[in-house]
């Protein structure tokens, strides 16, 4: 079940059973928080055009206080819309600035995996027994390229990852209410499982309403996680702009809120 909670002025969101889990630190932030001002009001992590460099830089801090953790060990990815996953383990060091990818899985204790959003979905995902874990951004186009499941199968193939260990959690995102997408999506996902669940035609032509987080939910299923392990927020946020950064909703002039996973130190 998820839940909103508050760590400092951050309001996030959290879901009961990550949050049982005592060696995890999970949380899918709002927008409610941080310091920018405007239509970046006010925890947006993203460096746009628009909002203050050193605003976004105090948010960052912000996150980092609120969730203790440690510095320089808040993981951003120059997120690209495509399939690429980073995989943090052993004991290389860590990336400097930010990894081209839009997946990052690690089993490292005290380093925190972040996706930014407005609107594309973030997914997250925890290998209770063996304490690895994953997050991912998945857009149409990553959703389309199948990224949520090639983060099961690098689990499973890398680090042995039995599938029903696995729970795979999908945070806020643009619903099916306000998705509307054109002909070019609708062709990435021709011939998909389930496709005609997660795409609605519309009454105007050449329109569908498209369901972004089940269409993860479907592929994460068809990699072998029991549906029981699957859990979806079910909030959108071009509905929920006072919540959430949009964006569709803000017409392009959008922040990014954060969705962060971590080991903790010690657990
Ligand atoms: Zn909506």
């Amino acid at each position: 079940m998820f839940r909103f909670s508050q760590r400092g002025a951050i309001e996030y969101l959290e879901i009961e059973e990550l949050s049982e889990l005592d060696f995890l630190t999970h949380a899918f932030c709002t927008r409610r928080g941080g310091v920018s001002t405007g239509p970046y009001e006010s925890l947006n992590l993203g460096f746009l055009a628009g909002d203050r460099a050193e605003d976004v830089r105090r948010n960052r801090i912000l996150v980092e206080e609120a969730f203790g953790i440690p510095n320089g060990q808040l993981i951003l990815m120059r997120q690209v819309h495509g399939d690429r996953i980073r995989v943090l383990d052993g004991d290389e060091p860590l990336p400097e600035g930010l990894p081209e990818c839009d997946g990052l899985i690690s089993d490292r204790p005290g380093v925190a995996l972040a996706v930014k959003t407005a609107d594309c979905v973030p997914l997250f995902f925890v290998d209770r027994a063996r304490r690895i874990i994953g997050a991912a951004h998945a857009g149409w186009r990553g959703t389309a390229r199948g990224i949520a499941t090639a983060m099961v199968e690098i689990l499973a193939g890398r680090f042995s990852s039995r599938r029903e260990d696995l729970v795979a959690v999908i945070g806020p995102a643009i619903g099916p209410c306000c998705y509307q997408v054109d002909v070019p999506v609708f062709s990435a996902f021709s011939g998909r499982p389930g496709a005609d669940r997660f795409l609605h035609p519309c009454k105007e032509l050449g329109r569908w309403m498209a369901d972004l987080a089940l269409a993860n939910r479907l592929q994460i299923r068809e990699a072998g996680v029991p549906s029981e392990n699957i859990f979806s927020a079910g909030l959108c946020t071009a509905c929920r702009q006072d919540l959430f950064f949009s964006h569709r909703a803000g017409g392009g002039h959008a922040g990014r809120q954060i969705n962060l996973l971590m080991l903790k130190r010690g657990g």
